[in-house]
C-alpha cells in the first residue's frame, strides 16, 4: 500500500507558520504591515509576557466586511494581488496571502473589524485553525487582532522562545524598523501596560531615530550626517552617522527600500566602501538609508518575510548608494569633540542612573583615548635638551621635486641639524606636548593632534592621488639592499611586478636566493626600504585575506603612509608643526587616519567655561 499522504490542510498552515512565523515578533511585524497595507494613520500594539500571553494590534485601517472577515484567515488570501502580473511592482508590504492563516495556525486569535460604510463590526476567533462563525460586535472602523498563547499547541516550538525581555527586545526590533520606514503614522507600544514608545505623525525624522535609539539619545541627533541623492528614478537619503558613534555590529544600519526595512548584502557593502579609511577594523558605521525606486525595478519575491529584495540592476544601485554617502562623508568634518563631563552640579544630586552611566561612559572614553594614543616610541620625555643639543627635522629643500605639494614636503622631512627660525612665542597658536600631540588654538576653542596620525593621513592621501595618475617616483639607491628569501618569497614579488613597479619599488635577483632592492619611492624616503620590502612580501602572502587589486593597493598605501609618518615621540619644530598644519587643512579627510582611527579632538571654549563653570 502507498505510504504517501496529503497533508490535511492546517498541517499545511502549521508547516507554513514555521517559515513566517518564527517568535512573537514575527507576528508584531505581519499585524503591523497589513495595518499599514489596510491605510491606517494609527496603531497601537500591546503585548502581555513579550508576547506569550498576548499580542493586540488596533488600527484605524479600511477594516474588513463580514464576508473578508470569514476570508481572511484561510491561507492563500489576499487583496492584494489579483494576477500574475501584479506580481512584477508590488506596492503593498503583503501580497503573499498566508500571514493571517499560519499566525491562526498556531495560536487563538480573535479579529474584531469594521469598515467605515458599516454600521457595526464582525468578529471571529480561530483556536489553532478552527473557525468560529462571524458575530456582530461593538467596535470602531478598523481593525483589531488579539493573538493569544502562541504555540500553545506545539510544545517544541513555545520550549524555543525565550524570557518575556528578550521576545520583547525583538518586537521592540520590529516595531523600529516599521517605525522608520513609515515616519507618518502614529505608533505606540505597549509591554504589561507600560507605554515604551508613543510617537507621533508630527516628529521629525531626527527626532524619531532618537526616541527609538538605544543609543544615548544625547549623542545621536547631533552626529548624524544627511546626504540625499535622485539620479535617474532612484532617490537616496540617508542619515549617516560620524565615526565617533559607530558600534561593533551592523544592528545599526537600517535600509529601506520603499518604507520596507530589507537585508542586502550589495547595500551593506556600498555602506562598508563608504566608510573605508574612516573607521577602525572591527567598527560597523551607524546609518539610516532610505531608498526609494519603482516597484518594478526589483522583485519582493525571494523571501517569505520579503527582507530580501532582488534587484534588477545591482550595480546602479550600488553605485548610486556608495557615491552619495562616501562624496558626502569626505567633504564633511568629522573631527571628534572631546567628551568632558557635565558640569550642572555632582551626580548625586541629578535624577536616575544617566550620570552614573554617563561618567561611566566618560572614564572609558578617556581610557581609550589615552590607549590608543599612547606614544609608540619614547624619546626622554619630559627631559630638558639645550637648544643646541636638539635635531631639528625640516624639509629638506632640495630633495622636493618641484612637482611635490606641501603634502609631499611633510612626508619628505629629512633629519638635519641645522638650527631652523623659531617663531616668536607671541604667534605661536601651537604647540607639541609629549613630543606625539599638537595643541592648536582655534576660534572655538582648541584641538589636540595626533602628530602620526595626521601625518599618516596626509602621506596616504597624497600617494593615493599620485599612484592613480601614474606610478610612483622613484629613485636609485646608491648602495642595493639585498636580503635573503624564501622561494615563494620570490614567486611573490614575481607576480605582483605590476604592483612594484606602480608603487616605484625595484628589485632583482641577487644570486639564488636573495634579492637586492635597486630604487625605491622618493616619498617614502622616511621609511626603510628593506623593512618595507618585507612587510610588503608578508602582506602580499596573507592567506586570511583575498584582496583583489583595488584593495590590496590600499593596504600597501596604508602601510607605506604609516612607515614615512612622524612617528609619536618625535620633537617637532615650528615650521614643521606648521606645514603638518597647512597640508591638513587641504587633506580630504583629515580628521581620521587611513585606519579610521581620529587624527584631531576638539575642545570647545564653551565647553571649558562650563567646565570651569564660569557661565
Ligand atoms: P497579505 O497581507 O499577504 O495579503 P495576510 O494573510 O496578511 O495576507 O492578510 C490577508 C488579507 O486580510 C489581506 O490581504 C487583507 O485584505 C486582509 N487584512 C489583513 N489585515 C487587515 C487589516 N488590519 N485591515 C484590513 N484588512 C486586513
Ligand atoms: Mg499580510
Amino acid at each position: 500500500m502507498g505510504q504517501i499522504l496529503v497533508l490535511d490542510q492546517n498541517m499545511v498552515n502549521m508547516i507554513a507558520a514555521g517559515e513566517v512565523i518564527e517568535r512573537p515578533a514575527s507576528v508584531v511585524k505581519e499585524l503591523m504591515e497589513n495595518s499599514i497595507d489596510s491605510g491606517a494613520t494609527k496603531i497601537s500594539v500591546s503585548i502581555e509576557d513579550g508576547g506569550r500571553k498576548l499580542i493586540s494590534v488596533t488600527d484605524n485601517g479600511c477594516g474588513m466586511d463580514g464576508e473578508d472577515l470569514a476570508r481572511a484567515f484561510e491561507p492563500h488570501t489576499t487583496s492584494k494581488i489579483k494576477t500574475s502580473s501584479d506580481l512584477q511592482g508590488i506596492s503593498t508590504l503583503g501580497f503573499r496571502g498566508e500571514a493571517l492563516a499560519s499566525i491562526a495556525s498556531v495560536s487563538q486569535v480573535k479579529c474584531t473589524s469594521r469598515t467605515k460604510s458599516q454600521t457595526g463590526a464582525n468578529c471571529i476567533e480561530i483556536d489553532c485553525g478552527n473557525k468560529s462563525g462571524i458575530s456582530p460586535a461593538s467596535a470602531d472602523y478598523g481593525t483589531t487582532i488579539q493573538v493569544r498563547d502562541i504555540f500553545y499547541k506545539l510544545p517544541a516550538r513555545r520550549k524555543f522562545l525565550r524570557t518575556a525581555n528578550t521576545e520583547m527586545g525583538h518586537i521592540a526590533e520590529q516595531f523600529t524598523r516599521i517605525a522608520l520606514a513609515n515616519g507618518s503614522l502614529d505608533l505606540t507600544l505597549i509591554h504589561n501596560g507600560r507605554e515604551l514608545y508613543r510617537l507621533s505623525d508630527k516628529d521629525h525624522l531626527h527626532q524619531r531615530i532618537a526616541e527609538l535609539s538605544p543609543i544615548p539619545s544625547s549623542g545621536i541627533s547631533e552626529n548624524l550626517i544627511e546626504a540625499e541623492s535622485i539620479e535617474k528614478s532612484l532617490h537616496i537619503l540617508a542619515l549617516m552617522g560620524k565615526p565617533s558613534i559607530s558600534r561593533t555590529s551592523k544592528k545599526f544600519q537600517y535600509v529601506f527600500l520603499n518604507s520596507r526595512f530589507i537585508r542586502d548584502k550589495f547595500i551593506s557593502h556600498a555602506i562598508k566602501e563608504a566608510y573605508r579609511g574612516l573607521l577602525e577594523p572591527n567598527r560597523f558605521p551607524v546609518v539610516f538609508l532610505f531608498i526609494q525606486m519603482p516597484y518594478e525595478d526589483y522583485d519582493v519575491n525571494v523571501h517569505p518575510t520579503k527582507s530580501e529584495v532582488r534587484f534588477y540592476n545591482a550595480n546602479l544601485v550600488h553605485s548610486q548608494i556608495l557615491g552619495c554617502l562616501r562624496e558626502k562623508l569626505l567633504g564633511t568634518d568629522l573631527q571628534t569633540h572631546a567628551v568632558l563631563p557635565t558640569a550642572t552640579g555632582s551626580p548625586e544630586m541629578q535624577d536616575g542612573p544617566a550620570p552614573g552611566h554617563r561618567s561611566q561612559a566618560i572614564s572609558e572614553a578617556m581610557a581609550e583615548f589615552f590607549k590608543k594614543h599612547r606614544p609608540v616610541q619614547t624619546q626622554q620625555h619630559f627631559s630638558y635638551k639645550p637648544k643646541q643639543q636638539i635635531v631639528a627635522l625640516r624639509p629638506s629643500v632640495g630633495q622636493i621635486p618641484e612637482s611635490h605639494t606641501g603634502a609631499a614636503m611633510v612626508s619628505a622631512f629629512t633629519q638635519t641639524s641645522q638650527p631652523v627660525p623659531e617663531i616668536r612665542s607671541e604667534q605661536r597658536k601651537f604647540m607639541q606636548i609629549h613630543d606625539s600631540f599638537i595643541v592648536v588654538q582655534t576660534d572655538e576653542g582648541f584641538v589636540i593632534i595626533d602628530q602620526h596620525a595626521l601625518h599618516e593621513r596626509i602621506i596616504y592621501e597624497d600617494l593615493c592621488k599620485r599612484i592613480r595618475k601614474s606610478k610612483l617616483e622613484s629613485q636609485k639607491l646608491l648602495i642595493p639592499e639585498s636580503f635573503d628569501v624564501t622561494p615563494s618569497d620570490a614567486d611573490l614579488l614575481n607576480t605582483n611586478a605590476e604592483l612594484l613597479e606602480k608603487l616605484g619599488i625595484e628589485v632583482v635577483s641577487f644570486g639564488p636566493r636573495a634579492i637586492a632592492i635597486q630604487a625605491f619611492p622618493t616619498l617614502l624616503t622616511k621609511a626603510d626600504p628593506l623593512d618595507f620590502v618585507q612587510d610588503l612580501i608578508d602582506l602580499l602572502g596573507r592567506k586570511d585575506i583575498n584582496l583583489d587589486g583595488e584593495k590590496l593597493l590600499d593596504e600597501v598605501l596604508n602601510m607605506a603612509a604609516c612607515k614615512a609618518a612622524i612617528k609619536a615621540g618625535q620633537r617637532l619644530t615650528d615650521s614643521e608643526i606648521e606645514q603638518l598644519l597647512r597640508d591638513k587643512v587641504n587633506a580630504e579627510s583629515a580628521s581620521r587616519c587611513p585606519h579610521g582611527r581620529p587624527t584631531t579632538i576638539k575642545f570647545s571654549i564653551s565647553d571649558l567655561e562650563k567646565q570651569f563653570k564660569r557661565t
